[in-house]
């Protein structure tokens, strides 16, 4: 069947252009959950954006902090003046996450951050005179961001092909899969055998030119919400220390409580070398990301003349003032216990969807980092072909009807189209029945 045009496909003549030719209506306002469009139509917001808005939209708290904040400064650059939110912030999220991961430089996203603890990682190797060492491995699929730096270690063939002869593309290894020897394996083998070739690929690439393992701890637009067997956690760790390979965990997506943890690696108590932080980390509220580093890794560094990164808005103090705001508000509501309580019960409901339709293959996540996954057969996990575009399909039937989720379809043989459902971590389970009962209404009529 053709795609069914929607009616906010009419838009007219703009200057703006993003990805494609497909406009979205213009947001009048948004409150906790919800959005309105300038006609009025109210959404749910399913996936918190592109799983962002974790603690909801105009949250009093934050706007309070912001305005505050705003009266005062809203810019100083940072080789003129340090500012008192970075510097309490700093602190906060050095005393949160695992280990000694204490040193904390803050970026305005995503790419930036997975770029400064590459460069970071590169400059520790020159400052300890391991200067052969630069390759960072990677997984496919994978995402890392959009920059050239990050997109070299972004395992996503329809964004790396153009690219390639503008950047050194660096080696991946299989993501582990949701149901890849599933009968044949126990989960803890699967997990090891994964993680093995992670061993495979430093000694094929030659452990002395090895710097870096980057990896999703809960895969987000790459793997929708894959969740690898414990085992991997902790021997792709071990063959990390084995070889003296960085290990890096990209939080971007699973971080600041969505997993049901303030950062998913402590589910299996993993301190990674470095991690990164953004998205729900300042929920939408200001452009802010994080790179966080021990001490034995960033002195070196600065030992050796400085650290020869940095970007104009990094450690800004209106988006740290925000990035505060949004962590004091996760803790005084309990919102990291509510992401684990409600992501069950999310689960269960997901599941329950699977046993409806029977072309849901796959229902899985951590928290309320959860997703589904369209098959053309359960059996085989076949996936439906690419011209259906199955995922877009159902999104849209789903904003049709006033819920917005994040969907993707991923290749490399292995994934197929995944639909992320990740609402705000404020969710009530009222909340939840409303939105599981919009993706049910979506997925009956994409199955008509
Ligand atoms: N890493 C991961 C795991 C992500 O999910 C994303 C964004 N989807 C990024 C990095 C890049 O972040 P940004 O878009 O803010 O640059």
């Amino acid at each position: 069947a053709a795609p069914q045009r929607t009616r906010h496909e009419a838009h007219p003549p703009s200057h703006l252009f993003y990805q494609g030719r497909q406009r979205r209506p213009l947001i009048d306002r948004a409150d906790g959950l919800y959005i309105w469009d300038v006609h009025g139509r109210c959404y749910l917001d399913g996936s918190s954006g592109a799983m962002v808005s974790n603690i909801g939209h105009s949250n009093p708290h934050v706007l309070q902090a912001m305005q505050a904040q705003m009266a005062r400064a809203t810019f100083a650059y940072r080789l003129h003046f340090e500012n008192a939110p970075a510097e309490e912030l700093a602190a906060r999220v050095a005393d949160r996450l695992p280990g000694d991961l204490d040193r904390v430089f803050f970026v305005s996203g995503g790419s930036e951050a997975v770029e400064s603890a590459i460069k970071l990682a590169r400059q520790w190797a020159v400052a300890t005179d391991q200067d052969s060492r630069w390759k960072v491995i990677t997984r496919q699929p994978s995402y890392h961001g959009s920059t050239l730096g990050a997109l070299a270690i972004t395992g996503y063939e329809p964004l790396n092909a153009p690219f390639r002869p503008m950047m050194r593309e660096m080696p991946a290894i299989p993501a582990p899969t949701a149901y890849l020897d599933r009968d044949a394996l126990s989960m803890e083998e699967r997990g090891r055998r994964y993680a093995d070739l992670l061993a495979d690929e430093i000694e094929r690439q030659g452990p002395d030119s090895v710097l870096a393992f980057i990896m999703e701890p809960v895969g987000g637009a790459s793997t929708g919400a894959l969740v690898a067997p414990d085992s991997y956690y902790t021997r792709v760790a071990e063959i990390c220390r084995h070889y003296g390979v960085l290990l890096i965990y990209d939080e971007v997506m699973s971080g600041a409580g969505r997993t049901g943890a303030f950062v998913a690696a402590e589910h299996w108590g993993i301190t990674p070398d470095i991690m990164v932080l953004s998205k729900g980390f300042a929920a939408g509220y200001a452009p802010l990301g994080a790179m966080a580093a021990p001490g034995r890794l960033v002195e070196p560094v600065l030992d050796a003349g400085g650290f020869l990164h940095g970007y104009t808005y990094a450690g800004n103090p209106l988006a740290c003032a925000a990035g505060l705001a949004v962590l004091e508000e996760i803790d005084r509501k309990h919102l990291i216990d509510n992401a684990a309580i409600r992501g069950t019960s999310l689960l269960q409901r997901l599941a329950e969807l699977k046993e409806r339709f029977p072309f849901i293959g796959d229902v899985r996540g951590k928290g309320l980092l959860t997703a589904i996954e369209l098959v053309a057969d359960r059996e085989t996990m076949a996936v439906l072909p690419p011209s259906l575009n199955a995922h877009a399909r159902v999104v849209e039937l789903a904003y049709e009807r006033g819920l917005i989720v994040y969907s993707r379809r991923t290749r490399g043989g292995m994934e197929g189209d995944h639909i992320m459902v990740c609402p705000p971590m404020i969710v009530t389970e009222a909340q939840l029945d409303e939105l599981v009962g919009m993706l049910a209404a979506a997925l009956a009529a994409f199955a008509r």
